[in-house]
C-alpha cells in the first residue's frame, strides 16, 4: 500500500486534493489510480486510509474513508548526534536510521569533519520524509541544521548518553543497555571518517557520555550508526 505524508492542515476535508512533488510521487513514480487506496500520515500520529478519485500529474483527488490513531515509533526515543560524513553517505545514515526508528539526528561539525558548511539540511529532510513513507512510520524524524560539537553540549540535556569509540576496550555496547534498561531516551554520539578528536572524546564524557565500543573491528562512519541503532532497538526498542 502506498503512503504519503500531508500537513494536518490539509487533512480537514473529506475530499482531498494532492498537489506539487506529492502529486507527482504517487501519479508518476507509482502510477497510482482511481479506486485504488491509500494511506496518508499526517505526521502527528493520524493514518487516513483513503481512496483515490482522480490521478493527475499536478493534481491527485483522494476521498478518506477512515481516520485511526496510528503509531510505528519505537519506546525508546533515540537521538544520533553523528559527524557529517563526506559525499552521499550521510542521505545513507539519514535513510536508514530512520527505517530504524531514529526519533532526532544532529549533523555535527566536529574537529575532523571536512565540511564546515553545507545546505544539504533540506536535500536531508527529504529523505527522512520518503524513508518515513516508504517503512510506513507515522512520524517523520526531526533532522536538525547543522551544529558545531561546542554548540551541541551547549544544549545537550540526556542523561542517557552514548559515545561510539573505535579506541573503548572495556565497555561494550550490551553491558551499557543492561545499566540503560527502562530508559526512554539515548543520544548516540558517532565521529565522522577520521573520528573524534582527543579532546571531544574527553568533553564528551565529562558531559556524562559513556564511551562505548562496538568490538575490536573499525567501523566505517555509516556502518557504525546503523550497527548501534539496529542494537539499541533490540536490547531496548520494538526489534527483539
Ligand atoms: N579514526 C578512526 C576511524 C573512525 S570511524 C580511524 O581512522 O582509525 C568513525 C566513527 O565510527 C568513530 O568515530 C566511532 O564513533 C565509530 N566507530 C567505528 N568503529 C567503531 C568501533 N569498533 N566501536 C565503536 N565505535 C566505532
Amino acid at each position: 500500500m502506498i503512503k504519503l505524508f500531508l500537513p494536518p492542515e490539509e487533512l480537514t476535508t473529506k475530499q482531498i486534493t494532492i498537489t506539487g512533488e506529492q502529486a507527482r510521487y504517487l501519479s508518476l513514480v507509482h502510477r497510482i489510480k482511481p479506486g485504488e487506496q491509500l494511506i496518508i500520515f499526517d505526521g502527528l500520529g493520524n493514518r487516513y486510509t483513503c481512496k483515490i478519485l482522480q490521478s493527475r500529474k499536478k493534481e491527485v483527488i483522494a476521498e478518506q474513508m477512515k481516520k485511526e490513531p496510528y503509531s510505528a515509533e519505537s519506546p525508546i526515543a533515540i537521538t544520533l548526534a553523528q559527524g557529517i560524513a563526506k559525499g552521499d553517505k550521510m542521505d545513507l545514515i539519514i535513510q536508514k536510521s530512520t527505517e530504524l526508528g531514529i526519533k532526532k539526528i544532529i549533523p555535527l561539525i566536529t574537529k575532523r569533519t571536512q565540511i564546515r558548511h553545507t545546505d544539504k539540511t533540506d536535500r536531508w529532510r527529504k529523505i527522512a520524509l520518503s524513508a518515513s513513507q516508504q517503512s510506513g512510520r507515522g512520524k517523520i524524524p526531526d533532522v536538525t541544521e547543522p551544529v558545531s560539537f561546542k554548540e551541541f553540549f551547549e544544549k545537550q540535556e540526556t542523561d542517557r548518553g552514548i559515545i561510539l569509540s573505535e579506541e573503548e576496550k572495556e565497555r561494550n555496547l550490551k553491558k551499557i543497555l543492561n545499566d540503560f534498561q527502562g530508559a526512554i531516551e539515548i543520544t548516540l554520539l558517532v565521529g565522522p571518517e577520521g573520528g573524534f578528536s582527543k579532546e571531544e572524546k574527553s568533553t564528551a564524557i565529562q558531559k556524562g557520555f559513556v564511551s562505548v565500543s562496538l568490538g575490536p573491528r573499525i567501523l566505517r562512519t555509516e556502518t557504525a550508526p546503523i550497527t548501534a541503532l539496529s542494537i539499541i532497538q533490540y536490547e531496548l526498542g520494538d526489534m527483539g
